[in-house]
């Protein structure tokens, strides 16, 4: 009878345990896709200007040319001409 107690207490230890370790892996899962989401958050805040079209754009998706930004290659490509 004890033992089957004591077998009993260690499936609940086992099964408390396993349920810590999911719960930790969780946590840990959870954490660089915070990170990642506010570093893209604060990517997307900053705000630049097409040189072309004065159209407000974030600077992740805007095109770099020097110290200029542009909406897309063709306003690049246009801006350049002039
Ligand atoms: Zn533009």
């Amino acid at each position: 009878m004890s033992l089957l107690i004591v077998r009993l207490v260690v499936f609940v230890l086992l099964f408390w345990a396993g349920f810590r370790i999911w719960q930790f892996w969780q946590a840990k899962q959870q954490l660089p896709g915070d990170k990642y989401s506010s570093q893209t958050k604060g990517d997307s805040e900053m705000m630049v200007r097409c040189e072309k079209c004065k159209v407000h754009l974030p600077k992740g998706s805007a095109i770099k040319a020097g110290e200029q930004y542009f909406c897309c290659p063709e306003h690049q490509a246009f801006f350049k001409k002039e």
